[in-house]
């Protein structure tokens, strides 16, 4: 997808503030700190469209960047924050459950993983969730610039094996330092909203 215009619409706290412009729509989930908003910037070829290492602990809320007038791209707050409350935690697993589970736009969640560690247990809860709830996932692993080309395959398959991931789903390999699976990643995307 050639990205002419990207912008950030809203930080949505609840539903009646999500966008009804009926495009569809692709969420990214991953823990604080994995490099989403890098993400969505490599993604759109923005140095600072989507702020990046913005301070965690906005527990509850979803921010919605318009590409084109073709999709929007759903950062979902990053889990697994020691510091968040308990309190916190559980909110935010019920808000962003009912996004999830609820929203019909929804197209794709794209679960991003650091390339580098064995998925956490909030990731593996997290794509255990997505599955059990019918979700179509993209796994992203992500800073794969930070190891060596010839580590990736094996650092690939313990993230498949930890997931227990599904072979149907796809896998990007991604870095958003060197650019590394965007076009790939892009062509995971259309197909799913039937660009
Ligand atoms: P977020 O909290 O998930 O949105 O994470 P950020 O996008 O803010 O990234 C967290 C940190 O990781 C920042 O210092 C980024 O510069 C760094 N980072 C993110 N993606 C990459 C990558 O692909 N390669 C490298 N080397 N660093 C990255």
């Amino acid at each position: 997808m050639k990205v002419n215009q990207a912008e950030f619409v809203i930080s949505a706290v609840r539903p009646s503030q999500y966008p009804e412009d009926g495009l569809p729509e692709i969420a990214l989930a991953g823990r604080s700190n994995v490099g989403k908003s890098s993400l969505i910037n490599r993604m759109i070829q923005r140095k600072n469209l989507a702020r990046t290492s913005s301070k965690p602990g906005k527990t509850q809320q979803l921010n919605y960047y318009r590409i084109n007038t073709d999709l929007f791209f759903v950062d979902l707050p990053g889990y697994g924050y020691a510091q968040v409350s308990k309190t916190e935690r559980e909110k935010w697993g019920k808000f962003i459950e009912a996004y999830l589970t609820g929203r019909e736009l929804l197209k794709l969640v794209l679960l991003i993983i650091d390339l580098r560690h064995p998925p956490s247990k909030d990731d593996q809860a997290m794509y255990a969730w997505l599955k059990h709830n019918g979700l179509p996932v993209c796994i992203v692993t992500t800073k794969a610039d930070k190891i060596p080309k010839g580590k990736w395959q094996k650092h690939i398959k313990i993230i498949k094996e930890t997931l227990e991931a599904d072979k149907g789903d796809p896998l990007v390999l991604f870095s958003s330092e060197i650019g590394l699976g965007k076009d790939e990643l892009w062509q995971v995307i259309e197909e799913r909203i039937g660009y």
